[in-house]
């Protein structure tokens, strides 16, 4: 049972779809997806023909019951530092291979998503050392016999030898689930630590490309490992698992890097500007040519700009007042302005949280054109497609 670690938000957002809430644990919602009914199914089925009878089939449920707490709770150290680190977590997921925490964002600060990372093997071991100690405690002390009244009390188990070899069994899955999530295979816990460290020497995007390759070849070793007589179905899931999230999470990164790098530059369209005075009427603008100016016009005075006039500020003044209003009366002087070099993403959310449907770029006080969200979206579906 594998935790896939953190953030794999878009990939896992999908696979989602199909999973039902059980509950809640400090505000973060425990959720299952529907195929962990047949790991259940699958391991009552094992436990009736195996240890016999409806005990070993209640046995086998109780087994697999308290390895899934264990991954859950795996996932809460997970989601619980990062929430801790201020960043929001959408619920936890169990899937017949393991858990994911769903975070809502990367981590910014590689010591961040280092702490996140090793959380939840943490977790595990915390749990190996507790089971250890109960069984230490219980050599002495007749903590097996209690346990054992308790839970033939329930009829669940069979008595104090059954809850002993839980207990060594849990314990011995707390050190596998531990130690296999620290394999430095991205996108398990290992791989996501190891990109942490790489990230304090290297950018992200690189970091995050040696991990996604280290991961992808440890992902092969894993599949020719399943191959083998030791081999088993869940490893090869594992290993597809990894092979395939290493490269969807390599390739969310180095695009959102590339788009990060684009500036107001790479979208200003080229196309000419055409001006309106402040003197004009609002049905003189109309005869204008809207093709080159599908959000509005520049108002400019004397060679400079003095307002923008949006094409819905256009058509509600006309439809209000009527044509003969002059277009200071309907244009805007408090507008935004954004530079050539300004980040692409810096406009973006400016044009999103003011709501202009255009932003005038000034070059060292020059006006240089309108850029609207239209050609933002342009310039990123180009460098995108350049990418591939
Ligand atoms: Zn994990």
């Amino acid at each position: 049972m594998q935790c896939a670690g953190g953030p794999l938000r878009l990939r896992t957002d999908s696979q989602m779809r199909w999973s039902f809430k059980i509950g809640e644990i400090s505000g973060i919602a425990i959720k299952i997806h529907f195929t962990f009914v047949f790991v259940v199914i699958w391991a009552v089925a094992e436990g009736a023909s195996g240890w016999g009878g409806i005990r070993g089939a209640l046995f086998a449920a109780a087994t697999i019951l308290l390895l899934f707490a264990c991954v859950t709770l795996h996932e809460l150290g997970h989601g619980l530092v990062a929430r801790r680190l201020g960043i929001g977590v959408k619920g936890i997921t169990l899937l017949p291979i393991g858990g994911i925490a769903q975070l809502e964002s990367l981590p910014k600060k590689p010591a961040d998503e280092l702490l996140i990372a090793l959380a939840g093997p943490a977790v595990n071991f915390v749990l190996a050392i507790g089971l250890g100690l109960t069984l230490a405690l219980g050599e002495g002390a007749d903590l097996f016999l209690s346990l054992g009244y308790l839970s033939q009390s329930y009829g669940l188990l069979t008595g104090t030898r059954s809850v002993l070899s839980l207990i060594i069994y849990l314990l011995g899955a707390n050190l596998i689930l531990g130690l296999f999530n620290l394999i430095p295979a991205f996108p398990m816990d290992g791989g996501r630590a190891l990109r942490a460290l790489l990230a304090t020497w290297t950018s992200f995007p690189r970091a995050t490309r040696i991990a996604a390759r280290l991961g992808q070849v440890i992902a092969v070793g894993l599949i020719l490992l399943a191959l083998s007589p030791v081999g088993s179905v869940s490893l090869v899931l594992v290993a597809v698992f990894v092979f395939t999230g290493a490269s969807f999470e390599d390739q969310a990164v180095q695009a959102q890097a590339i788009l990060h790098g684009l500036r107001v530059r790479n979208a200003l369209p080229m196309r000419t500007v055409r001006a309106v005075a402040p003197d004009d009427s609002l049905s003189k603008v109309m005869e204008l040519n809207f093709h080159n100016h599908p959000y509005g016009f520049p108002v400019v005075r004397g060679g400079v700009l003095v307002g923008l006039l949006s094409r819905n500020d256009l058509l509600a003044t006309i439809r209000q007042a009527g044509g003969q209003v002059r277009v200071e009366q309907a244009m805007r002087r408090d507008y935004p302005i954004v530079a050539p070099d300004d980040h692409l993403l810096h406009a973006q959310q400016l044009i999103a949280r003011t709501g202009f449907s255009m932003l005038p770029v000034f070059d060292k006080g020059y006006f240089m054109g309108l850029i609207s969200l239209e050609d933002i979206n342009r310039a990123y579906a180009n460098f995108s497609w350049r990418r591939q």
